[in-house]
C-alpha cells in the first residue's frame, strides 16, 4: 500500500518507547509540529452486523520530527493540559471534512466520527469553528458524528446543552464514547440530543468470559433500544463477539476483527474503489 512505510515506523516507535521523554519536551515538540501536517487523521471503519462499512472513526496520529508515528495515549493528555489540543483538533477536523466531502461527492452517506476533548468543546467558538472548517471543504455537516465522554456531561450543563443543540440542528450526531466506564446520568442522556452510545471494549471483550460483563453488555444494548439511540460496540476482535453482538441487537461494530485504523488516504481509496 502507498503508506506501508507507516507500519515500520510504528514498530520502531515501540522499541524506543521506554526512553525518557518529559512532558515538557513533548509539549515543545507538539508545539513545533503545529501547522505542518504532522497531526494525521487515521480512520477505522465502523461496520453494520453484515460487515458492510457505514462510516469510520477518526483517530489522531502524530508524525513527529523523527518521522515516528506516535499513538494518542502518548500525547493527547499532554496536548490537553497545554491546550494544544485545540489547534491540533482543527487540523484533524479539516482532514475529516475533506474525507466527508469526498464521500458525499460519490453519493456515500457514511458518517465520520471525531473525538472531542472537553476543553475543546467548551471553547466559545466551538460551533463556529466546526461550521467554518466544514464550509471550507464544502462538506455536509450531517455526516459528522462527535464522540463525547461522559465526563463532559459534568461540565456547565447550559453550555453543554446549548452547544450540542446548535450542532444537532446542523445535522451533527452526538455519541457517548466509552459508555459504561464513566459517570452516567440517564436523565441527562435523555435530555440531550444524543444519537449513539458506544459500548466500551471492556464489556465487549469480557462478556464471553465473565457473566457479570455479559449481563452489563446486554443491559446496555437494551438501554439503547429504550432510549431509541443506536449502539456501537467497540473493540470487536473475535467471531464469537461478532455473533453475540449481532444476536443481541448491536447496530454497528468496530474493532480489529474488521479493520485497523489506517491513514485517511488509504481508507478513502479503499472505500471509493
Ligand atoms: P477511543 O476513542 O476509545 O478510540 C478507540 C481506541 O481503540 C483506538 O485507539 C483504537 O485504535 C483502539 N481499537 C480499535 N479497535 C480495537 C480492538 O479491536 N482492540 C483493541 N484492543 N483496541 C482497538 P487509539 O487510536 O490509540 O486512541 C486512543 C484514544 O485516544 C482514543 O480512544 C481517544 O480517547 C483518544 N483520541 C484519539 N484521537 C483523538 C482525537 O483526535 N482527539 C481526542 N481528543 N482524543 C483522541
Ligand atoms: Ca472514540
Ligand atoms: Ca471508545
Ligand atoms: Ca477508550
Amino acid at each position: 500500500a502507498r503508506h506501508s512505510g507507516r507500519d515500520k515506523v510504528a514498530v520502531h516507535r515501540a522499541e524506543i518507547s521506554n526512553s525518557v521523554v518529559t512532558d515538557a519536551e513533548t509539549e515543545v515538540a507538539l508545539r513545533a509540529s503545529l501547522g505542518k501536517g504532522q497531526f494525521e487523521c487515521w480512520l477505522q471503519s465502523k461496520v453494520d452486523t453484515n460487515g458492510v462499512v457505514r462510516g469510520a472513526e477518526a483517530l489522531m496520529r502524530w508524525r513527529n520530527e523523527a518521522g515516528e508515528i506516535i499513538p494518542p495515549d502518548q500525547f493527547i493528555p499532554i496536548a490537553e493540559r497545554f491546550k494544544l489540543i485545540i489547534p491540533m483538533a482543527k487540523e484533524l477536523l479539516s482532514q475529516v471534512a475533506f474525507v466527508v466531502r469526498q464521500l458525499s461527492d460519490k453519493g456515500l452517506n457514511d458518517r465520520i466520527a471525531v473525538n472531542v476533548s472537553p476543553i475543546e468543546f467548551l471553547q466559545d467558538d466551538y460551533v463556529e469553528t466546526v461550521q467554518r472548517i466544514f464550509a471550507e471543504q464544502n462538506a455536509p455537516l450531517n455526516q459528522l458524528t462527535i464522540e463525547i465522554t461522559e465526563n463532559l456531561l459534568l461540565a456547565d450543563p447550559e453550555i453543554v446543552e446549548q452547544t450540542m443543540s446548535r450542532l444537532a440542528e446542523l445535522g451533527v450526531v452526538f455519541s457517548i464514547d466509552d459508555f459504561g466506564t464513566g459517570y452516567s446520568n440517564f436523565m441527562r442522556i435523555q435530555q440531550l440530543p444524543i444519537g449513539e452510545l458506544k459500548i466500551d471494549r471492556e464489556f465487549v471483550q469480557l462478556a464471553e468470559v465473565n457473566d457479570k460483563h455479559m449481563g452489563l453488555l446486554l443491559a446496555m444494548l437494551n438501554m439503547t433500544k429504550s432510549l431509541s439511540v443506536s449502539s456501537v460496540a467497540e473493540g470487536v476482535e473475535t467471531e464469537t463477539q461478532v455473533k453475540l453482538l449481532k444476536e443481541n441487537g448491536a447496530d454497528l461494530l468496530q474493532g480489529f476483527y474488521f479493520a485497523r485504523p489506517v491513514h485517511f488516504k488509504d481508507w478513502l481509496s479503499e472505500r471509493l474503489s
